[in-house]
């Protein structure tokens, strides 16, 4: 019985991974469950899951669910705040621990766990972008596991070879796949008056409203270069992106003797959860089977620099090193809030994202409070460029 906890249980990722352990109950335990302030789907999943905690960042909403679990009859323990998150992190009887918090607010949780020696399940893929360096450090000096979450990066990990020796000897490139999202085959003309509902409508998959705009705009994409880059170890010149519409191939790995090496299946995020929950093992994961023949047609095309131009500031901040990745990842996700929010449009998203890395990318911070401060500056300058821009 592996006993796990979820972060960001109230999300996207979050639910799909309780759809997951509710068809194994025999072999996982939920210990904690954790998210900011969805007080009422964190009752019902602790009705339904019985963890031992349950943690709401925000204080006055841990006070409410306290009250209605015990009325309710729960023996769920109820905390609050930051610390608390840390702590279901890295108990000592937890196993594994979701990271699916969304943004840099996932960071220290996810650090937490990576120090504690568990086995991480990341979909905080911004938990690499602003820390890549000191959070594979974390992740070798507690001894767990890492086990990729997104999609693409699951599809990498499942194409790889087995021993990690031979990664850097025997891979020539890695190609992440990429939907283009919404606006794939939109006039760019018509980019600027996009609206947040219009950048949620993923043709293929069914996300959170952060990385569902980030997919929209390409910036996702551009975080998960950086997220490939410290997870395989591979320089930015044999990472590479190539859009798929259909997402059914989640990436491929291109070896030296001229094979390619892919993982596909439908676009649904319960099969890489599945496979990162039983890794080495594979076990049922709820969802439905690929048809190929149904599907007909794959498609392939390059990336349009001038419809993404996100997508080449991935680059750029792995060119800059230092604290660039995290200077661009705090201003986008300024920028997407601002235009989730109504205050930016579409398209000064990436505005906002050059010119906050212009200015602050040559920081080069490395350690954790340096990082930090220099992602709290970083939302401060692309605030004000967001207000000077804002509609
Ligand atoms: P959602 O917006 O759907 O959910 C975010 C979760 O994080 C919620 O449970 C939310 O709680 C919680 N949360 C947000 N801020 C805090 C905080 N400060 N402290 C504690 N909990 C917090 O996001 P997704 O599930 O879509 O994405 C989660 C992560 O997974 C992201 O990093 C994303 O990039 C990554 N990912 C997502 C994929 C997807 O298919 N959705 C695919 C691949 C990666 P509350 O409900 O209370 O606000």
């Amino acid at each position: 019985m592996k006993r796990i906890t979820i972060l960001g249980s109230t999300g996207s990722i979050g639910r799909s991974t309780l759809e997951v352990l509710r068809l194994h109950p025999e072999d996982f335990e939920v210990f904690a469950l954790a998210a900011r302030s969805s007080r009422e789907a964190l009752l019902e999943q602790c009705l339904r899951f019985a963890p031992r905690y349950a943690v709401l960042e925000d204080a006055r909403a841990a006070g409410l669910l306290r009250a209605e679990l015990q009325g309710q009859g729960s023996r769920t323990e109820v905390l609050a705040g930051a610390e608390a998150m840390l702590r279901v992190a890295s108990d000592p009887e937890v196993h594994m621990v979701m990271a699916a918090i969304v943004g840099a607010a996932g960071l220290d949780s996810a650090l937490a766990a990576a120090r504690a020696g568990k086995r991480v399940l990341l979909a905080n893929k911004e938990s690499l972008v602003v820390a890549g360096e000191l959070f594979m450090r974390a992740m070798r000096d507690g001894g767990g596991e890492l086990l990729p979450i997104d999609s693409e990066h699951s599809a990498i990990l499942q194409s790889l070879p087995e021993q990690r020796e031979r990664w850097a000897l025997d891979v020539r490139e890695i190609t992440l796949t990429a939907s283009g999202g919404p606006f794939r085959r939109s006039d760019p003309a018509t980019l600027e008056a996009m609206t947040p509902a219009q950048a949620c409508a993923h043709p293929n998959w069914s996300m959170g409203r952060k990385i569902s705009v980030d997919s929209a705009t390409m910036m996702n994409k551009a975080l998960e270069v950086i997220e490939a880059h410290y997870l395989f170890g591979m320089p930015a010149s044999r990472i590479r992106v190539l859009i798929h519409p259909q997402s059914i191939v989640h990436s491929m790995v291109t070896y030296h003797d001229g094979s390619v090496v892919a993982q596909l299946g439908v676009p649904d995020m319960r099969t890489p959860i599945a496979y990162g929950l039983s890794w080495p093992r594979r076990m049922a994961s709820g969802s439905s089977w690929l048809d190929l023949a149904r599907i007909g047609r794959l498609e392939f095309e390059d990336p349009d620099a001038a419809r993404f131009p996100g997508l080449g500031l991935a680059f750029a901040a792995l060119g800059m090193g230092g604290g660039a990745c995290a200077v661009l990842n705090a201003a986008n996700e300024v920028a997407v809030q601002a235009f989730l929010d109504g205050a930016l449009r579409f398209t000064d998203i990436h505005r906002v994202n050059a010119a906050t890395l212009e200015a602050l990318g040559a920081s080069q911070a490395r350690e954790l409070g340096e990082l930090l401060d220099l992602d709290a500056r970083a939302r401060g300058r692309a605030a004000a460029q967001a207000r000077a821009l804002g509609r």
